[in-house]
């Protein structure tokens, strides 16, 4: 099993220091990456699909269709806490 952390609101894993976000005291933040959650509060606001729609333009440079980055989306946002009902 891999317990590798990834981001609740965009499914990227994050390795590095550098991938999670940060809290607003400027800590690290094991939930949520540096594109999603900065000083505490989320970068970005939207829906689910919206996010969906975001990943689905990023495809490319991860080396995936827009189908399968649909598909892949779709399947895992739901379960990350973010989006969570
Ligand atoms: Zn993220």
């Amino acid at each position: 099993m891999e317990d590798a952390l990834i981001c609740q609101s965009c499914g990227m894993p994050m390795m590095k220091k550098e991938d999670f976000g940060t809290n607003a005291d400027n800590s690290q933040n094991e939930e949520y990456c540096t594109y999603c959650f900065q000083g505490g509060k989320f970068t970005w606001e939207g829906t689910m699909d919206e996010m969906i729609e975001k990943l689905t333009l990023m495809a490319g440079k991860m080396g995936l269709t827009e189908d399968e980055a649909r598909k892949m989306a779709t399947e895992n946002l739901p379960k990350l806490k973010r989006w969570e009902k």
